[in-house]
């Protein structure tokens, strides 16, 4: 059968992030946007990123990516698991 492992994939609350008024996280939100566009994925309430850009954007932030997940964490923009947020 299936085997479900746990991913660690990024997924973001779009809600949460665009709401967010802290200028913590103002450069997310933009590459948020700029990803949303070029998939034409305009109308979901979450966006899972690549690695590779959010390594890019630790790089921005001068931190590691491990410091900016947890920075994501902390201002409650992580979707730990879409399929339980959905059932919610
Ligand atoms: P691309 O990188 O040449 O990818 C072409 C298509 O392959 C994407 O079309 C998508 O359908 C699929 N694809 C590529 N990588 C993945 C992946 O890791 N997971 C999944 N599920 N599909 C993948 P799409 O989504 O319309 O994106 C068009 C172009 O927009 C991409 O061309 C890329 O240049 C850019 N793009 C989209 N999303 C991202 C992103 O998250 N980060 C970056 N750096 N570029 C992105
Ligand atoms: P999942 O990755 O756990 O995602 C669960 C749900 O979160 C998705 O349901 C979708 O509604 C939402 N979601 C996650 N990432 C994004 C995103 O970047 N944009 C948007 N608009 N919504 C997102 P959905 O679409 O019914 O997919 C169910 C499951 O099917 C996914 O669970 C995943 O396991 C698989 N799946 C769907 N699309 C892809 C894909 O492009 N690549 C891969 N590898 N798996 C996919
Ligand atoms: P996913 O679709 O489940 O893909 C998981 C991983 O498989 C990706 O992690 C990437 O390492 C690899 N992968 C999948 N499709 C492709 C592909 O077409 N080309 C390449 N070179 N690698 C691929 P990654 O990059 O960290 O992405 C994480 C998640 O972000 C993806 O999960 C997908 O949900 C989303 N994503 C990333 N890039 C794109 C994109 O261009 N378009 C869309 N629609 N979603 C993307």
């Amino acid at each position: 059968g299936v085997r479900h492992e746990p991913t660690n994939k990024i997924v973001l609350d779009l809600e949460r992030l665009y709401d967010e008024a802290s200028e913590d996280l103002a450069y997310v939100a933009r590459y948020a946007r700029a990803i949303q566009q070029q998939r034409g994925d305009y109308n979901g309430r979450v966006l899972s990123i690549r690695a590779d850009d959010l390594r890019a954007l630790a790089i921005v932030y001068d931190i590691s990516p491990s410091g900016l997940i947890e920075r994501l964490n902390e201002h409650g923009v992580l979707v730990a698991d879409p399929r339980a947020f959905f059932a919610s």
